[in-house]
């Protein structure tokens, strides 16, 4: 098998990583493997966009189908900086591998533009998506490609990019992006989704693994859609949040910080940096806090060969995608620290996008009590499936979930066939 060469310390490269890995244990058939290793599209795209002073901007964008195997790829949009088309890769890469391990008919895609969207003004982010949504459109329909939010982008966007679609089609097509507002063909509970999934995913592991659950400790790097959900359904749950931070800085009391009234200061000011009552933190400092569970939910590369060292947690459970590189994986597992992986921990997000992706397309919609009756059920079943197989191989959650997946989608692969 050849691998195909990557930029070292990339996502792309950890992507990589993580595949041949598994792929190796797999006996798959010859050729399978370097087929899964690449994306089977990728656009890249210049566009151009009118700025509030009248002059032009032009940017870069990106939407990359790994695999449309299982069905029409799906996968979120991000808006970022520090986006690139290794990165989009990673993420379209496990967005194939995530949505094949919870059996969601569906291939792996990821889209980006290379943007700070705190630096637009609204109309210049408008303007912005409905270009990109266009450009994309190529792409992009209900039957073929369905983005959704990711970093840096929101419930509004997506309705953007539903109007631009629907506006060049001519009729009303919710079906073509979810994570929409519920007022446009947006699903209830599909906002905190994720951070539903990973409560859910945190509670079973501690099962799993004899853990208190009520008074666990919990640090939450990152306080995004994620990260914020994630943090109040566990206090909810009668979880002690201890730490949590975000691009600005973090916060930190031993005793528990009050979430909610959390949440309310992060309204007014944007940021969880001068909490009343809180000792400020670093928000790399965050991940060395002795804790029950740690849940990284910024961006990839955090946790690393540099830092697993140092990290206090019991349990890893990914908010991000990609948080853990695999150096820093293999310096875990050897310490003992269990790390529930990113395409298991974090799937409540595009779980619930697949119910309204099902909502849009029968025009029938679900009451919030069924549609998180159905995410449980789905995110029970996948960790102890997961558990399952890592205990009776001796494997890691991650390396588990992983090979679940790839031989899914390799498995429908050998089935459907080569055409011609
Ligand atoms: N961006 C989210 C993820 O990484 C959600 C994707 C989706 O709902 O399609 O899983």
């Amino acid at each position: 098998m050849t691998q195909p060469i990557a930029v070292k310390d990339d996502p792309w490269e950890m992507a990589q990583r993580q595949f041949w890995q598994v792929a190796r244990r797999l006996s798959l058939r010859r050729g399978l493997p370097e087929l899964l290793a690449t994306p089977q599209r990728e656009l890249t795209i210049r566009f151009p966009v009118r700025m509030d002073d009248g002059t032009i901007r032009v940017f870069t964008g990106y939407r990359v189908h790994h695999s449309l195997v299982l069905g029409p790829t799906k996968g979120g949009i991000r808006y970022h900086q520090d986006v690139t088309l290794n990165e989009v890769r990673a993420l379209a890469m496990w967005m194939t591998w995530k949505c094949a391990l919870v059996n969601l008919p569906y291939g792996g895609a990821k889209g980006g533009v290379v943007v700070d969207p705190r630096r637009l003004s609204p109309g210049e982010l408008e303007r912005m998506t409905r270009r990109f949504a266009s450009e994309i459109s190529i792409l992009m329909n209900p039957q073929g490609d369905i983005p959704a939010p990711d970093v840096g982008t929101n419930d509004q966007i997506m309705a953007w990019i539903m109007d631009t679609y629907s506006m060049h089609i001519g009729q009303p097509i919710s079906a073509v992006v979810t994570g929409k507002p519920v007022l446009v063909g947006g699903s209830l509970g599909r906002k905190e989704a994720t951070g539903r999934g990973l409560m859910i995913a945190a509670r079973e592991a501690a099962r799993l693994l004899g853990l208190p659950w009520r008074g666990a400790t919990v640090v939450v790097q990152g306080f995004g859609n994620v990260g914020s959900a994630t943090a109040r359904l566990m206090w909810e749950e009668g979880c002690c949040v201890i730490a949590v931070s975000d691009v600005r800085g973090g916060i930190c009391d031993p005793r528990g910080l009050d979430v909610p009234a959390l949440q309310q200061h992060v309204a007014a000011t944007g940021s969880v940096v001068g909490f009343p009552g809180t000792t400020p933190i670093s928000n790399r400092d965050v991940l060395d806090l002795p804790c029950t569970f740690l849940v990284p939910a910024a961006l990839e590369g955090q946790i690393t060969g540099e830092n697993a060292d140092r990290l206090q947690a019991q349990v890893i459970v990914e908010g991000a995608n990609g948080p853990t590189t695999p150096d820093a994986d293999a310096i875990l597992e050897a310490r003992g620290i269990t790390v529930v992986p990113d395409i298991l921990a974090n799937s409540g997000g595009v779980i619930v996008s697949y119910f309204e992706w099902v909502q849009d397309l029968q025009y029938f919609f679900w009451s919030e009590d069924d549609i998180n009756r159905r995410l449980e059920r789905l995110m029970v079943r996948g960790v102890h499936e997961v558990a399952a197989l890592a205990q009776s191989q001796g494997i890691s959650f991650r390396l588990a979930a992983l090979q679940r997946a790839v031989q899914r989608v390799a498995s429908a692969l050998a089935t459907r066939g080569i055409y011609p």
